[in-house]
């Protein structure tokens, strides 16, 4: 005879998923249908069904799952749910208390991912970024030609954005070192094989093409499109690193010629991104009725790259055109959203790039259907 297995729900849990836009789950009468249609579902102990119910029963250890990442909300499942349980939803609610989980400090990523607390987080890089210019002496708009690096010198820049960078990185250390832990204790540990390094190469090269993404129906649109936004951000991460590295190494700091490869290299990448992210909010406008209209948490990500790609963009034009007085509170507001992009990164959706490469590896060295 099987073992008896304790099961302790979790009822604040079930009402936090409820809250967070999972709210159909208790609909769910474990019919199976969403697992079979489910192109990117393992064979063996197939997803979002058994997640379903973990869902409804309030099993908290759901949000260790690496099958949670697995899945990449192509909506297929949520379409032909005869109950209109919406499990594309819901898994994107457990990834996000995924996120909530193993970020530090965990009242931060509950403050991020709640609407009301909005504003304060938007304050953080705009009193800090005011903050700097008082204390440089640089609250005034600058005199002469439009250069941005009158308003905020590049140490400045540096500081404020290494700083921010570095704190993700390290909010990122701490929930990876934790969340691989629990992989390897949780229910869902599995004996893994090979090495690491040999696993993470063809994982990180399936994530560059977006190999499983394409298997998506009904949406497959979205690997396209968010194709577009990933390549957008390796770009502009080529174009920060190059700029960081001609300031520093060559001493030749910024404004560069307009056909420069740097300055090319920028636009390549914001037209990539904003084009993508444009096409992720038609196409998500397009398929609320049968996939979904998204969580908070999603808008939330899409806006902020909004606002990165219209910011460049608008105090790039504006410099180009000469309106100074256009330019200059632009430019300030294209740092704010930067900041807010990194510094809140470890909160926000944007970690599903570090979580979903940690469960897509476990998974490739798991034999999980790769
Ligand atoms: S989520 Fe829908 S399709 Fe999946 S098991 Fe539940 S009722 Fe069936
Ligand atoms: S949203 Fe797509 S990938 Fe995720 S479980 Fe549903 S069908 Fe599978």
């Amino acid at each position: 005879m099987a073992d008896e297995i304790l099961i302790k729900p979790d009822l604040q849990f079930v009402k936090r998923i409820m809250a967070a836009g999972g709210q159909d789950a208790k609909k769910c009468y474990q019919c199976d249908t969403c697992s079979v249609v489910c192109n990117l579902s393992p064979e063996t102990s197939p997803f979002p069904r058994k997640e379903m119910l973990q869902a409804q029963w309030g099993l908290k250890e759901v949000v260790k799952s690496p099958d949670i990442w697995l899945c990449h909300q192509c909506s297929d499942c949520t379409v032909y749910c005869p109950r209109g349980a919406k499990p594309g939803e819901v898994l994107a609610v457990l990834r996000q208390m995924c996120i909530e989980e193993y970020a530090f400090p965990p009242m931060l990523a509950r403050m991020v991912g709640d609407y009301r607390f909005l504003p304060l987080l938007i304050a953080l890089p705009v009193v800090l970024l005011l903050l700097a210019l008082k204390i440089t002496g640089r609250l005034a708009i600058p005199e002469g030609d439009i250069v941005f690096s009158k308003m905020f010198p590049w140490y400045t820049i540096d500081i404020i954005f290494l700083g921010a960078a570095g704190f993700a990185l390290f909010v990122f250390a701490q929930g990876v070192r934790r969340y691989w832990k629990d992989l390897n204790t949780s229910p869902w540990k599995v004996r893994l094989k090979g090495s690491l390094i040999s696993h993470l190469i063809p994982t990180l090269v399936d994530i560059i093409k977006h190999d499983r993404f394409k298997k998506c129906e009904t949406t497959f649109a979205r690997s396209i499109n968010h194709l577009m936004v990933f390549f957008g951000f390796v770009f502009l991460g080529l174009v920060t690193a190059w700029a960081f590295l001609k300031e520093w190494v060559f001493h030749q700091p910024g404004p560069y010629f307009i056909f420069s490869p740097i300055k090319l290299l920028a636009m390549v990448g914001t037209a990539l991104l904003l084009y993508g992210i444009y096409q992720i909010i038609v196409a998500r406008q397009a398929n609320a009725d049968k996939a979904g209209y998204g969580t908070y948490f999603d808008w939330q990500l899409i806006y902020v790259i909004v606002a990165v790609g219209v910011t460049g963009l608008g105090s790039w034009l504006f410099r180009l055109l000469g309106i100074k007085i256009l330019a200059y509170p632009t430019y300030f507001l294209h740092l704010a959203s930067v900041f807010f992009l990194f510094f809140y990164a470890p909160y926000t959706k944007l970690a599903h790039l570090v979580y979903r490469t940690v469960a897509m590896l476990y998974a490739r060295m798991a034999d999980r259907g790769f």
